[in-house]
């Protein structure tokens, strides 16, 4: 079966990680997948000659989601290139930690251009083109409901305001057809949050599973929400995190 034939994805931040396995995973399930990155170049040329490899498509697109106008831009090259845009997958994010008196209000607007701002243009800018059947996923986090660590007050925020952003929203493109979920990511383990950290085995301890996710783990949730088995579930802050919050 081939659950994504003829739809075109846009991934954003899918050089490293989690957008990276999510390009990997749609480009597999047969979509033509756009991706942008902001710095790591040679990581995104590697991506687009392994899927190549694989007999699938994917482009690399160079696009900060702290700039609008770079996000829409993106959006516009994907159209143009791959010829529509079915599925948004708001992945890009970043992550500075520490206790609130080290946090610069520089960091803070930073973070909110990058995971809330971003998020917001990239919809923005897709809406014309997602047509009746579009999909919108955003990847939040698990401590948008659950913070067991200190040090995560901005970042915890930002994915609190993706959550409200996508019940917000699939009520507004229900309507229209357009679905709109959130996964909220536990620990996985990729550059941001390394299997190897100090806090670690911390995190792990407070999992069900014991362990940490693996970037495919989640882009199987990604496909599942992109594919045409998932029309009926929109809105949902669904939790994909080993059992972090139980
Ligand atoms: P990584 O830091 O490993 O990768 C981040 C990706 O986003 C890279 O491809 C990076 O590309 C891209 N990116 C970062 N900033 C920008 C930007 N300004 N514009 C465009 N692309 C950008 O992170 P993860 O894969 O771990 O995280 C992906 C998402 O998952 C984030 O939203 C994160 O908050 C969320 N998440 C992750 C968890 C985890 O445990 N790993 C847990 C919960 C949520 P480049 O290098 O080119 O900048």
């Amino acid at each position: 079966a081939v659950p994504l034939a003829d739809r075109r994805a846009l991934v954003t931040g899918g050089s490293r990680g989690i957008g990276r396995a999510v390009v990997r995973r749609l480009a597999g399930d047969g979509a033509a997948v756009a991706f942008t990155y902001s710095a790591s170049a040679a990581a995104a040329e590697k991506l687009v000659a392994e899927v190549a490899e694989t007999g699938g498509t994917a482009i690399a697109l160079q696009a900060d989601s702290g700039d609008p106008e770079q996000v829409t831009r993106s959006i516009d090259e994907t159209v143009t290139q791959l010829g529509g845009l079915d599925i948004l997958v708001n992945n890009a994010g970043i992550l500075p930690a520490g206790p609130i008196e080290s946090l610069t209000m520089d960091q803070f607007d930073r973070l909110v251009a990058i995971n809330i701002r971003g998020v917001f243009a990239a919809i923005q800018a897709a809406l014309p083109h997602l047509g009746t059947t579009g999909r919108i996923i955003n990847i939040g986090s698990i401590n948008a409901d659950r913070v067991p660590l200190a040090g995560m007050s901005i970042y915890a925020m930002s994915k609190a305001a993706v959550a409200g952003l996508t019940r917000a929203l699939a009520r507004e493109l229900g309507p229209r057809g357009i679905t709109v979920n959130n996964l909220q990511v536990g620990p996985t383990a990729t550059d941001m949050t390394p299997e190897d950290s100090e806090i670690a085995g911390t995190l792990r301890e407070l999992m069900a599973l014991g362990r940490f996710g693996q970037p495919q783990e989640i882009a199987s949730a990604v496909s599942y929400l992109a594919g045409p088995e998932a029309a009926f579930i929109t809105g949902a802050n669904w939790n994909v995190d080993g059992g972090f919050t139980v």
